[in-house]
């Protein structure tokens, strides 16, 4: 279907500002439309001219003093500085444009004794006060008088996600040009009209011109509600389409081996040193249930870190290795793909000796098959998965796109769900003659309604119980700038690693002299610079803050710091070759080095139980959950943990927030939930659907709760009654719009 909303900016707005646009993203008419305001400037009442804050969006009433059109001084174009006054301050305006020609219709109204209200954001110019491109109404011009002057100035203002080159008045004119001639017919509805009557919603063209030309507050308002459940329908309806087709599918029943017919689960069940929890055996047996279903299991296994997943998983694969069949365990990076084999194989013990002498006779195999492997080595893993010699096999989600064959796959484990979203799991579905089931497992605790929203299609399970009495970790935050708190910090450190313990050093970054983050947790910690809300004034230049410290600076540093003198320091990071990584790992793991300084890839679930501090620099700018995740790393053994969190953040700022939460609790539900509130919720939910940009715009997963109940409530029966949407095309023409992208950067990286 082609409309006026697919119609190129180019066309639109000529190929200029089109391709100003373009750099955006924003590249036909419906991109821009949905590039929606970030909130709005009310002006209300108003300013005194004489307390014009920075970075304050004002509207003052004044009189022209003087206009003047001059060239730039710099560079190429022309500057319209009018100068107003109310008598008692005086403020410039700045217009720029191009060509002088430009400028004359700003010329021809803003004559020197005419009155009106000018509206915009204050910025200095060499120690003036000023307003660049204000919006004004001018008395006896726009306006009769200048009652009605302060009135229409006093419309909300929609501020836009801007760019340097396309500033948020170029985006609002540019939405008004599209915006305005369109006509119902041109924006079509996902929302059937019996959804929108029931729920007493504007239509789509109704909401865009309430977001982005709204009289009043409430107008916004009510716009910005359409469109979120809009987005939260077309969502919804999609997740009711996915579950109805998996009900669908076929699987194998992997079903328990009867107790007179014990198998490896029963043995490893009785060799287990220490007893389930309660909750481990509860969702032992919803899993064991799913597996003996002739339908694809879809499940998503939540626990905080340290629940003891791995058990519950590991339970799940020896179920179907009895019933015949094999497993995959996959890791979101190599290093953990080896640890989880190592952990596997020694849980194991003789049950994965199979075949070997001293093994256990009817044991299976663990294969571990990773990119990086010796050819020898990688060939008898893919050998042991074709023949079924393997009943478990490890790996990343490589293991998924390469050409592995397995003899009978009939589970797929993902550990940490983050790069795990609906595109791999279709992947995944096409990989067999018949779907294998699916478990998988995430620390990050997900609050119930961004489970509903990322994986409406999958049946949720928690372990909310941690077992075994862990002796606690402790949380502290460190000012960066405070050298005798550092010093005390490394001293922690020393005495922990004196008494038989060892160190997590945590960077953002790995070079020094690289761009901001190029490591693994560039994503991440960009994402987290932004969460504070830079004023629009300050975009680019302004608000110096301290280069994120790196893992081979800081390494270097604690080498000649003197309070750990003696000791071992070990680097790791993404960008180290494979086995480098295996080494590094390994030494501290076995205390050849004592202090392990890496990036991120920490993150989840290294199991090293000697490790009982961990000093996280820059933490201020990581996300709280993420923190919570490398603070699980440490105080895994018996010893207390103890995390310090070196912050730059100034008091009060929402990155101070995070890292205050985080010292004063542990509870990693209530860490996500405030996660959510404090951050840029798209961050949050882009991060959850591998890392893509969320198609979720307006929509906020833990505010907008009963909206999305609301939405969910009425897609099912739309989609129950109608699966293929046919009455609904334009539902499905949303539906399919949505997910297209995502499938395309999929096979992209795989
Ligand atoms: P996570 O959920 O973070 O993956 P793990 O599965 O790695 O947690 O378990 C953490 C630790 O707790 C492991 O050393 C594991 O062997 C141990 N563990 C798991 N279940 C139990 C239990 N029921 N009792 C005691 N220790 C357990
Ligand atoms: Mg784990």
């Amino acid at each position: 279907m082609t409309g006026r909303l697919d119609e190129k900016l180019t066309r639109l707005l000529g190929t200029r500002s089109g391709a100003a646009l373009e750099k955006m993203g924003l590249v036909t008419a419906d991109d821009l439309l949905r590039h929606y305001p970030r909130r709005y400037a009310e002006p209300g009442q108003l300013t005194d001219m004489a307390q014009l804050a920075l970075g304050e969006h004002v509207s003052v009433l004044a009189r022209v003093a003087e206009a003047t059109v001059r060239p730039m001084r710099n560079r190429q174009g022309a500057l319209l500085q009018v100068v107003v006054t109310d008598g008692r301050g005086r403020l410039s305006l700045t217009f720029f444009a191009r060509h002088p020609g430009a400028l004359r219709g700003h010329e021809a109204k803003l004559v020197p004794g005419r009155t009106g209200v000018f509206s915009g954001t204050v910025s200095a110019y060499r120690g003036e006060r000023q307003l660049t491109h204000p919006d004004y109404v001018l008395v006896g011009g726009d306006v009769e008088d200048a009652d009605a002057a302060v009135d229409e100035a006093s419309k909300p203002m929609p501020i836009y996600p801007a760019t340097a080159a396309v500033p948020t008045w170029r985006l609002q004119r540019a939405v008004r040009t599209v915006l305005d001639p369109l006509t119902e017919d041109d924006v079509p509805d996902p929302v059937p009209a019996e959804v929108r009557a029931s729920a007493g919603l504007p239509t789509r063209l109704e909401a865009l011109r309430a977001v982005h030309a709204p009289a009043t507050a409430a107008e916004w308002r009510a716009g910005q509600h359409r469109l979120r459940f809009e987005e939260a329908f077309v969502l919804q309806a999609a997740l009711a389409q996915r579950r109805a087709a998996a009900a669908q599918e076929d699987a194998t029943a992997r079903p328990p081996r009867p107790a007179e017919d014990p198998g490896l689960l029963a043995r490893f069940d009785a060799s287990l040193p220490f007893t389930l929890t309660a909750g481990q055996r509860a969702v032992g047996d919803e899993v064991a249930r799913d597996l003996a279903r002739p339908r694809p299991m879809q499940r998503l296994l939540q626990g905080d870190v340290g629940s003891g997943k791995t058990v519950v998983a590991l339970r799940a694969m020896l179920q179907v290795v009895d019933a015949g069949g094999q497993a995959a365990l996959l890791a979101p990076t190599e290093v953990l793909a080896a640890q989880h084999a190592r952990t596997l194989r020694t849980l194991l013990g003789p049950l994965a000796e199979g075949g070997l002498l001293g093994g256990a006779e009817d044991g299976t195999r663990v294969a571990l098959l990773t990119g990086s492997l010796p050819a020898a080595a990688r060939k008898q893993a893919l050998l042991q998965a074709a023949s079924g010699e393997a009943g478990i096999v490890v790996g990343t989600h490589a293991l998924l796109s390469e050409h592995v064959q397995f003899a009978d796959l009939g589970l797929v484990v993902v550990d940490e769900q983050h790069r795990f979203g609906v595109e791999q799991r279709d992947a995944l579905r096409a990989k067999g003659r018949v779907a294998p089931h699916l478990l998988v497992m995430t620390a990050t605790p997900i609050p119930r309604t961004v489970a509903m929203t990322v994986f409406g299609d999958l049946e949720v399970s928690s372990l909310t119980e941690v077992p075994a009495q862990r002796a606690g970790i402790s949380t502290h935050v460190v000012p960066a700038d405070n050298p005798r708190w550092m010093e005390r910090t490394w001293q922690r450190v020393r005495e922990e690693v004196d008494a038989g313990h060892r160190a997590y050093v945590v960077c953002p970054r790995i070079h020094p002299d690289e761009e901001q983050g190029a490591g693994p947790a560039a994503g991440k910690v960009k994402a987290a610079e932004f969460d504070d809300e830079v004023p629009e004034f300050l975009d680019g230049d302004a608000e110096e803050r301290a280069p994120l410290r790196a893992v081979l600076e800081v390494a270097e540093e604690l080498r000649a710091t003197p309070a750990l003198a003696g000791l071992e320091v070990g680097v790791l990071h993404g960008q180290m070759p494979p086995g480098e990584k295996d080494a590094a790992m390994a030494a501290f793991s076995a205390g050849a080095s004592q202090v392990l300084v890496s990036t991120t890839v920490i993150e989840v679930g290294v199991d090293v139980p000697e490790a009982t501090v961990m000093v996280v620099f820059d933490a201020d700018r990581f996300g709280l959950s993420q923190l919570h995740q490398l603070r699980g790393r440490v105080g895994r053994g018996s010893a207390p943990g103890l995390c310090l969190l070196v912050s730059t953040a100034q008091p009060g700022t929402p990155a101070a927030a995070r890292v205050e939460a985080l010292a004063e609790t542990t509870d990693g539900f209530r860490l996500a939930q405030l996660d959510l509130e404090l951050r840029n919720e798209g961050d949050v939910l882009g991060a959850a659907q591998s890392g893509r940009t969320s198609s979720l715009r307006l929509l906020r997963v833990v505010k907008d709760a009963d909206l999305i109940e609301q939405a969910r409530r009425a897609a099912l029966p739309l989609v129950e009654a109608d699966p293929g949407l046919s009455d609904h095309p334009l539902l499905a023409a949303a539906i399919a719009a949505q997910l297209d992208p995502e499938k395309e950067e999929f096979l992209e990286r795989a």
